[in-house]
């Protein structure tokens, strides 16, 4: 008998059946896959079937009354361009000597969906058993397959992929149809996609909305600031003019010694984030960049939100750090001599989930002999150095406040000196804490100076900043964070949008839609973007919802939550939005659409569509409407040309091919008959037709 493995990824059967022995490469019609020692090893390549589109339950009009849609069973279809890939594997999950299937797929959420869906559609019911490992190392595989797992076990998994996916389809299916029939142009809606289009457009619009103040400062030559802010420059004049060449006490000298720890290991946010920072990467190139990575061995598993190791890993973690002494020997050589902090920063077996955090492998070695590319490059360095760092020691530094008075006018200053600088030497982002590090600047309490060079500094009041990926991916992580009251932000816990696989693809959604532009490292949301955030109910768009109904999928996952229950409430928010929104009256449009000119018969604006161009009240009210493609002229209208016609009642269309495929131009005039609109020709321009 033999054991089918399917894998998520061609290169990842490539890598098991290596490891397990099926090193047999076996043709299928241009496809192929591993066999040997008692297994076949193949693949899907991602997802191969998803539940469709709501044309594929029945609902292909666009229209009001069809919403919201609730397939009452939700089916698999398979998903284009993987016919051979799906009929391979129905070839070989069929096989009557195939008695076990072994679930290879990453080992998290959507992999799980990917296995299941095919296992699945194919009506299989051999007994499974699921591979779960972390890297895809030879010793990670081999200890995994000696250790499969009941497929059963990741039951709750599942419920909670094809949970999500059925809900996340029902509410944006919905209202994505919704807000397109509404606003007459294509709007995306999304369970997480629209909250963070709010959070963006929200920013912006504080951004907008905020007036600078001025405001001014009075400095000492040492730095030290005057505890007050003036509003005015005379103000702040009479102070500096009071204490010039006047005797500065130093009334208050207060030393403490501090440190800083190490950073945390990397989860995928944390990694995407100080690639942002420190790269300009985007999310979506990162976790990229990762995959690439784990796929080629030199890092673990990337999708997970962990920051952690188990405890079983203490030995590894030093057999890795020792792999790396040819990437960087005099620090690794530094660090063994000095030990490795491995303490409760670094190990906690009660925060990892699924997977522990981003690490190198012990093939790290190959680093230096792989081919990458230059994002490769910047993560596989980013993943590395905080790995190092998490294990180095923590930054000592010693902190002064010195207060100093001057004809009775306190100043403050606070200095900064390093002592140890541990793991911040080799820090990757520098904050602006470290500008203050000043250590030649010292005094002893009760000593006295002279104020000289005192100056006044113009000031003004700052809006708040705009998004970068690494701030929003924070936002993302933790929705509090958007709570500016710190004492309130202790009551409630971590509450997140998204999982950190998915956040990096709906900021590329938000762009891809048009809501959102990328300025540099910036995210800005668009007027358009803007305009229809704001049109928009609360529910729609309330993150502490979306955050809510997260947590909800994740108790499912682990078995306190109801997967009816989350659905049942989607469906009935889902629905009552409809329905308010269906009976609202006074509705801005918001549309991307140019107004071409004015509707001859109501007046209205005529605005371009899929398949024309039709006046904006609809084809039930005023019903104008020209179609775009014109045989006669071998292409489509253009915008510029039928806003000329809608202006004069003419226009002279260039470029045109006649059905036999001879050019001509030709002066054109709008002939509507009351029923149907149509361009009619009215004489040749230039060369005659023909001949
Ligand atoms: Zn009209």
């Amino acid at each position: 008998m033999i054991r089918l493995i399917i894998s998520e990824k061609p290169s990842v059967s490539a890598a098991v059946a290596y490891c397990i022995g099926a090193t047999e490469k076996v043709s299928v019609e241009g496809n192929f896959y591993w066999r040997g020692n008692g297994y076949i090893v193949t693949n899907a390549l991602g997802h191969l079937f998803g539940i469709g589109m709501p044309e594929d339950y029945g609902y292909k009009k666009w229209e009001l009354t069809t919403l919201p849609i609730i397939p009452e069973n939700f089916k698999l279809f398979p998903l284009d361009g993987y016919d051979d890939q799906i009929k391979m594997l129905s070839g070989l999950i069929n096989r009557d000597d195939v008695s076990e299937v072994i679930n290879a797929c990453d080992a998290g959420r959507e992999g799980e969906c990917i296995f299941r869906y095919i296992y699945n559609y194919f009506g299989c019911t051999k007994p499974v058993k699921r591979l779960w490992i972390s890297s895809l190392t030879d010793e990670s595989i081999k200890h995994g397959m000696e250790n499969l797992i009941e497929g059963y076990e990741k039951n709750s998994l599942y419920e909670t992929g094809f949970t999500r996916a059925k809900a996340d389809w029902i509410l944006g299916m919905s209202l994505s149809r919704l807000y397109s029939i509404l606003n007459d142009d294509s709007h995306k809606v999304g369970r997480v996609k629209t909250p963070v289009l709010n959070i963006i457009a929200e920013r912006d619009k504080a951004i907008s909305d905020f007036t600078k103040k001025p405001y001014f400062k009075v400095i000492l030559d040492n730095g030290a600031e005057c505890e007050n802010i003036f509003d005015t420059v005379e103000k702040a004049e009479i102070i500096r003019a009071k204490c010039s060449g006047k005797t500065v006490a130093v009334i208050s000298a207060k030393s403490e010694n501090k440190i800083e720890n190490r950073p945390l290991l990397h989860s995928l946010t944390s990694l995407q984030r100080e690639a942002n920072e420190v790269y300009g990467m985007t999310a979506a190139d990162t976790l990229k960049a990762a995959q690439s990575l784990y796929e080629k061995k030199l890092i673990t598993y990337p999708r997970t939100d962990s920051n952690f190791l188990s405890d079983d890993m203490k030995t590894l973690v030093e057999s890795i750090v020792k792999c790396l002494s040819e990437y960087d020997e005099q620090r690794v050589t530094a660090l063994l001599n000095s030990g490795l902090n491995i303490d409760n920063r670094v190990i906690d077996n009660s925060k990892i989930s699924d997977h522990h955090a981003i690490i190198p492998t012990n093939l790290i070695g190959r680093l230096g002999v792989t081919l990458l590319n230059d994002n490769e490059k910047n993560v596989a360095e980013l993943v590395i150095n905080r790995f190092l760092c998490a294990l180095d020691k923590p930054y000592r530094y010693t902190e002064t406040q010195y207060e100093f008075s001057v004809e009775g006018v306190i100043f403050k200053l606070t200095v900064k000196r390093a002592d140890e600088w541990g793991w911040k030497w080799y820090r990757k982002v520098t904050d602006s804490d470290d500008e203050n590090v000043q250590p030649n600047i010292s005094y002893f309490e009760n000593a006295t100076f002279t104020a000289d060079n005192i100056t006044v500094k113009p000031c003004e009041t700052q809006p708040p900043k705009r998004f970068t990926e690494s701030s929003l991916l924070a936002v993302m992580e933790n929705i509090d964070r958007l709570i500016p009251d710190k004492d309130l932000k202790g009551f409630v816990k971590e509450r997140g949008l998204g999982t950190p696989a998915t956040r990096a693809s709906i900021i590329e959604e938000l762009i891809a839609a048009g809501y959102v532009q990328r300025k540099k490292k910036q995210l800005v949301s668009t007027e358009y973007g803007r305009a229809f955030a704001a049109s928009l109910p609360e529910n729609v768009k309330s993150a502490e919802l979306t955050a809510h109904w997260e947590q909800a999928l994740s108790d499912i996952e682990n078995g306190t939550g109801s997967a009816a229950d989350l659905l049942g409430e989607i469906i009935k928010t889902v629905t009552s939005i409809v329905t308010i929104e269906c009976g609202r009256e006074n509705r801005v449009r918001v549309t991307r659409k140019k107004l071409l000119g004015k509707c001859p018969r109501c007046g209205q604006p005529v605005v371009e569509n899929n398949i024309g161009f039709a006046c904006s009240t609809g084809r039930e009210k005023c019903g104008f409407f020209i179609w775009g493609q014109d045989k006669r002229i071998g292409r489509k209208y253009t915008a510029a040309e039928i806003s000329e016609l809608l202006a004069s009642g003419r226009v002279t269309l260039k470029n045109c091919v006649s059905s036999k495929g001879n050019k001509y131009s030709a002066f054109f005039e709008l002939n509507d008959t009351g029923q149907y609109v149509n361009l009619k020709l009215v004489e040749f321009v230039g060369k005659k037709r023909g001949k």
